[in-house]
């Protein structure tokens, strides 16, 4: 599979320091807090793409 989502910080404790697990895929471990985690696509929402910069339609 080619589709890959890295983390560039750990949810955890917030530090870079992050690399890829062998659980499996989307799975990461954070070397400075010990933890290991996944990420999951969980699909797209049905409202659509929406900006929240600010600058968009207003409704
Ligand atoms: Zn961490």
């Amino acid at each position: 599979m080619s589709e890959r989502a890295a983390p560039f910080y750990c949810p955890y404790c917030g530090d870079e320091d992050l690399r890829p697990n062998e659980t499996g895929h989307g799975a990461w471990e954070c070397a400075s807090c010990n933890r290991a985690f996944q990420l999951k696509f969980l699909g797209l929402l049905t409202r659509g793409v929406q900006r929240s910069d600010g600058e968009g339609d207003a409704i």
